[in-house]
């Protein structure tokens, strides 16, 4: 049997797949991106983690490395200007990998790794028009169009959380103001959180946490447990979201919108007000044309299964 090295590094975790070609995960690791709070912390944390999911230490069976970021160039193998990772500046990840590990290996965006495991092995399977729109600490998307990856001329296209939703709106990560993913991302559900907060006279069951360990999984199980403000926070995220769904819909006319990442799995309370804004916004002639659906492949496992599938496509 052969096997990918599969990483998908995300601005909270990072994981590490032992993955083969029928998309079957034989061994994970799985580390805190900012664990030692520094470039040179995160590259050793990866490449132990590496090195402990060869088999025996032997690379024989190791077809290569598929590896998704955010703030990636797929086309020159960089990570580059990171707003959510402890690597600042620019860093060649391909060189680096392929150097220490003497595999090949194959970059993608962190939200197109997530649309290439939907469509391989997901809720997209089989769909040659789909968006996979990733909401875990930014938002990212990956857009299927005519059964293609659409990648732009360097591999950038779908950076959706960084379209501006409000002129003039929140500070983003990116230096911008007003970018979506500072409304609707884990960042964003806690930004609704707190403003909702400051403006409300109402009970949270929220109130004795530290800011620092407020986080947009427990604002999601307070809004299951009906709280008010938590509930607002989900609202307000998705309404601004389904909007600009809406032009994206317009503009590529998928089949289907699969929400993925960890703010997808509070369910209804995100999927309802989205879907609710997003047809109120549509032309009449797309109603009927798309469906909103959640991963099939677990909390970020889409983008873990996705990065697999580059070291396999030439097999
Ligand atoms: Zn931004």
């Amino acid at each position: 049997m052969t096997f990918a090295i599969s990483i998908d590094i995300g601005g909270t975790n990072t994981k590490i797949g032992l993955v083969d070609q029928s998309g079957k995960i034989h061994d994970r690791r799985q580390f805190s991106t900012w664990e030692g709070n520094s470039k040179n912390a995160f590259f050793q944390n990866l490449f132990s983690n590496i090195d402990l999911i060869i088999p025996d230490g032997n690379s024989s069976n190791i077809k290569g490395i598929g590896v998704d970021a955010p703030s990636c160039i797929p086309n020159q193998g960089i990570i580059k200007a990171a707003a959510n990772l402890p690597i600042k500046g620019e860093v060649q990840i391909v060189d680096l990998l392929a150097h220490n590990f003497k595999l090949p290996v194959f970059l993608c965006n962190d939200a197109n790794a997530a649309a290439l495991g939907e469509g391989k092995f997901g809720n997209a399977k089989g769909m040659k028009n789909f968006v996979v729109v990733t909401l875990g600490t930014g938002l990212g998307a990956g857009i299927i169009v005519n059964g293609k990856m659409l990648t732009g001329q360097s591999g950038l296209s779908g950076e959706m959380g960084h379209i501006t939703a409000i002129r003039n709106g929140r500070q983003c990560g990116c230096g911008r103001k007003g970018c979506l993913e500072t409304y609707i991302s884990a960042t964003g559900i806690k930004r609704n959180y707190l403003a909702q907060l400051a403006e409300s006279n109402s009970e949270t069951s929220l109130a004795n946490l530290a800011l620092n360990e407020l986080t947009a999984k427990k604002i999601g199980m307070a809004a299951k447990k009906g709280d008010e403000n938590a509930i607002k926070a989900f609202e307000h995220g998705a309404k601004i979201f389904g909007q600009h769904l809406a032009d994206f819909v317009h503009l590529f006319e998928p089949e289907a919108i699969i929400l993925a990442g960890g703010v997808a799995q509070v369910g209804e309370l995100l999927f309802v007000p989205t879907i609710n804004a997003l047809f109120e916004n549509l032309l009449p002639n797309y109603i009927d044309n798309v469906k909103v659906l959640p991963s099939a492949l677990g909390e970020n496992e889409a983008a873990l299964l996705g990065a697999s599938t580059l070291v396999f496509q030439d097999l």
